[in-house]
This record gives structure tokens, sequence and C-alpha cells, in this order.
């Protein structure tokens, strides 16, 4: 049996780069669903296919193929055989995904991907249904949260590191528009399981996170 940690929370908390971490020092692998449904997005994106237009949306949920791979811990996604791993990344593709994801013929393809993974690895997956949906067993469920202020600072920090202008107070707005979208869609809305270990990461550090995720991991393996 594999050994699974569910991390579950809104755009921004520090999933991703906390699973990473995580990850390296306990030796499984990371997986970042939010990677699969941007795919999906922009699939959609460069087709030319609206959020709206469920039945494009329908049609290419049937032949498109997102797959997954890992090369040195860090993975890739595919896209009909094309890694787009570096594409995915945008304001642009992540609200597109926050749009598209609300469709149970989205959400049904990459959860059924998401549950093969997890069958056969020891893994710590992140997203927003890990630990209702995807792994209603998983060994160890954290729910990950921050302020909306904090986590726009840190997705604003993180743009201008990179050299892109952007304004902090319409980041804060799309994290709560986002934040809306994945807590009140209905199929799989993004919430806390009954049995997740809620952190609130605004005033902690990685380490301090990564620690105290430790503690939690050691606990269930005893
Ligand atoms: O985590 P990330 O920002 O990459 O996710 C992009 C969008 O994909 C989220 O806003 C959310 O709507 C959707 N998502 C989801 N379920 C997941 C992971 C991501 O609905 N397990």
């Amino acid at each position: 049996m594999s050994f699974n940690i569910a991390i579950d929370g809104p755009a921004g908390a520090g999933k991703s780069t906390i699973a990473k971490q995580l990850a390296k020092d306990l030796g499984v692998v990371y997986v970042d669903t939010g990677a699969m449904y941007r795919a999906m997005a922009y699939y959609f994106i460069t087709n030319s296919i609206g959020e709206k237009d469920i039945v494009k949306i329908i049609d290419a949920c049937k032949h498109v193929d997102v797959t997954i791979t890992y090369e040195n811990g860090v993975q890739n996604v595919w896209l009909n055989g094309e890694n787009v791993s570096g594409k995915i990344r945008t304001e642009e593709v992540g609200n597109m995904a926050s749009a598209t994801s609300v469709y149970p013929v989205v959400r049904n393809k990459l959860v059924e991907l998401q549950q093969q993974l997890a069958k056969t690895t020891d893994v710590i997956m992140d997203g927003r249904d890990i630990g209702t949906v995807v792994l209603p067993h998983a060994d160890v469920k954290i729910y990950m949260t921050a302020s909306s202020a904090i986590r726009a600072k840190r997705r604003f920090d993180e743009l201008t590191a990179k050299g892109i202008e952007c304004d902090l107070d319409d980041i804060e707005k799309d994290i709560i528009d986002r934040d809306y979208r994945d807590m009140n869609r209905e199929t799989s809305p993004l919430k806390k399981a009954d049995d997740a270990v809620e952190l609130d990461t605004s005033n902690l550090d990685i380490d301090g996170v990564v620690d105290a995720i430790k503690e939690i991991v050691a606990k269930a393996q005893r």
C-alpha cells in the first residue's frame, strides 16, 4: 500500500512550495494537480474554446490526452504529446483553469489520472479536493490557508521577481474571485476535509510549515 499525503487550500497559501520541499525531504513524489487543470485550460485557450462552450469542452475531454512524467523529481505535464509545463503558469491560464474546473467532465478525467498515480506511488498531492474527493483515505490531510492580503503579496513578489509588472490590488481581487469560485462550485468545492489538520501559514516561514507537517506525518506512521 502506498503512503499518501493530501494538501488542499486556496491559491497562494503556499501549498506547492511546501509540498515540493516535503517531497524532497520525505523521498516521495510531488503531484501538482493544479497543473493538470491548467494543461486542460491551456488547450481550451489555444483552441479558442470559451469557458462557457460546454459542447466543445465535453468533446475535448474525450480526445485530449494529459499525462504526467517525472524527471529528477520534477513534474512535467504533457498535452497531446507536447510538454506544456513552461506555458501554464500565467494568470490567464490560472483563471481559465478556475473557470473550467467547475465542469464534472473535466474533473472526472483528471481525478482518475490522480487516483491512478497515488495507487502505485507514495505521493504528496496538492489541489482543492484531494482530501475530500481524490484521496479520501489519505494517511495525512492538511488544509493550508493564509489571509488574502498575504497571499496576494506573495504572488506580487513572485511576479515582480520575474520582472513582470503587476498591481497588488488587482492580484488580491483576482485571488478573492478565484477563492469564491473554487469554494462555491457545485462539484468538489474547495473545503476542509473533516479529518484534515488546518495550518494557517500567514505568519509562518517555509521551514516552520514543513516541520509542522513532518511531525504530523511521523505521528501517522507510528
Ligand atoms: O493550484 P493552481 O492555481 O495551479 O490551480 C488552478 C485552478 O485549478 C484552481 O483555481 C482550481 O480552480 C483548479 N483546481 C481544482 N482542483 C484541483 C486543483 C486545481 O479545481 N485539485
